[in-house]
């Protein structure tokens, strides 16, 4: 006898089962840990551990995309955000919490409001008589996984991220870089070149093989690479010309202003429908993050790069969320699935938990017998839900944290100096007109 069963109490289940138990819902909230199971990165039994870091970045709200997801949640109610609150410890303009007395209040917080049966069980089958909410997070259990797969049509659900550094396209100086497909193949627009000499590739070359690299964890060690993954330093290791066959392949790209071939060229290639984004093309790296933006710099057309995300290769589970999920994060085969958290391929403590909050409300919505509208994508939580449920490319999608290049462009000529302002304060007037609208104010 309850509404909603939510799998998974890690930072998205817990926010979910928070924003339904406060609209009055009875929340059954299945967490493994505590059964005898774990996963290999959690150490204790509590809700909303975090696994690794203790920081939730910045907490700037005028100027970083991360600190105005923090305000949104919090003027939507957030448990994650008000137990931060509690445990807070100094970081700057940071939020970082002591993670034991943040795992501990959201706990307990979860406890004393009354609607949540919190069952220390590990699901292994997906629910089919009540609304379900799957929040199992990047380490989902194998049974649990499988079924998902089973569930989605995907052919596997576990491997090695495959990531590759992402451009904000205003930080490219297309006075070197050009817009080209190989052999004019295709709009033309679809890549982005930047081009280097015999001098410029020698000298990149060595950089990749000089850089400094992340180590896998142990057991990061026993999942498969996933096809086409391998590191840009691996193949660099395999000759000086292995790239310039390979991802940094020269042919069929004259340089407008040469009108020749160059010895070697970085590819980018859009990554969201906005265009802000450019992702650099088979430049999944294991590299320590300070080595990738020393060395890509040094790429014509990219001194001046802005990285939205950098390279990197670590386990996760998520779903094709951009094809297999609805507006309101349900699966489209099976509506009454609604994933959230990590799963559906966002990054990050907050993301996870951002979507954990849409998650709730949206179901709290449908159990009222009716429906919210998503946020306008001009706020964060419409961004990330944006990208999330149809804006990122399917094909190729990978886990981001938010950032502005997924928010609604700009329309007009704004300064680069301004824009940071102008998006956030857009994006707060958006959100009060929305929460009013959506009457989600309690
Ligand atoms: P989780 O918080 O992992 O919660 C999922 C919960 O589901 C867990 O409690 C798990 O025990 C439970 N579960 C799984 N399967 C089942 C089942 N079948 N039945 C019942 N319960 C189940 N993000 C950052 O912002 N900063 C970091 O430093 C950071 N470091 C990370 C390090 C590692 C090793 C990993 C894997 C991820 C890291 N992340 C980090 C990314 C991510 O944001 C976090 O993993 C975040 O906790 C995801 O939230 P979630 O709610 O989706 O999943």
């Amino acid at each position: 006898d309850y509404d909603v069963h939510i799998i998974g109490g890690g930072l998205a289940g817990s926010e979910a089962a928070w924003q339904l138990a406060r609209r009055g819902f009875k929340v059954r909230l299945s967490e493994m840990r505590g059964s005898g199971d774990t996963t290999p990165a959690h150490q204790t039994d509590g809700l909303a551990e975090l696994v690794c870091s203790n920081s939730f970045r910045s907490d700037d709200a005028e100027s970083n995309a991360v600190g105005l997801l923090h305000q949104e949640m919090r003027s939507l109610g957030s448990l994650v955000m008000a137990a931060a609150e509690v445990a807070k410890v100094p970081a700057g303009s940071a939020l970082a919490v002591d993670r034991d007395l943040f795992s501990e209040t959201v706990t307990k917080e979860l406890q004393n409001i009354g609607n949540i049966d919190i069952v220390r069980e590990r699901v292994d089958e997906i629910p089919t008589d009540v609304p379900v909410i799957i929040a199992t997070g990047p380490l989902t259990a194998t049974n649990l996984a499988h079924n998902i797969m089973a569930k989605t049509g995907e052919d596997r659900l576990a491997f090695f991220d495959a990531i590759a550094p992402i451009v904000y396209h205003d930080s490219i100086d297309m006075d070197i870089a050009w817009y080209a497909s190989r052999w004019d193949k295709g709009e033309g627009k679809d890549y982005i070149n930047c081009p280097m000499d015999e001098a410029q590739y020698r000298a990149f070359h060595q950089g990749l093989l000089d850089s400094e690299k992340t180590e896998f964890k142990e057991w990061e060690t026993n999942t498969p690479y996933f096809e086409g993954c391998m590191p840009i330093e691996v193949m660099a290791s395999r000759g000086l010309d292995t790239l310039r066959f390979g991802p940094m392949k020269p042919v069929g790209l004259d340089n407008p202003k040469t009108g020749r071939w160059m010895h070697a060229v970085v590819q980018l290639r859009q990554d969201n429908k906005q265009g802000t984004l450019w992702n650099m093309v088979g430049f999944q790296t294991k590299m320590k993050h300070a080595a990738q933006v020393e060395l890509f710099r040094t790429i014509p057309g990219l001194e001046k790069a802005e990285f939205a995300r950098l390279g990197g290769l670590h386990r996760n589970t998520f779903i094709r969320s951009p094809i297999l999920l609805d507006r309101q994060l349900r699966l489209k085969s099976a509506p009454h699935i609604r994933f959230a958290g990590q799963i559906t391929g966002c990054e990050g403590y907050v993301e996870s938990s951002a979507v954990g909050l849409m998650a709730g409300i949206m179901t709290a919505a449908q159990l009222n017998g009716g429906e919210i509208l998503q946020p306008p994508t001009t706020t964060a939580l419409g961004a990330l839900l944006g990208h999330i449920t149809g804006d990122a490319h399917a094909d190729d999608y990978q886990p981001m944290n938010v950032n502005f290049g997924l928010f609604a462009p700009l329309d007009d000529k704004t300064h680069k100096k301004q824009r940071k302002a102008v998006m956030t304060a857009r994006a707060r007037a958006d959100l009060a007109g929305w929460i009013n609208a959506q009457k989600l104010s309690i």
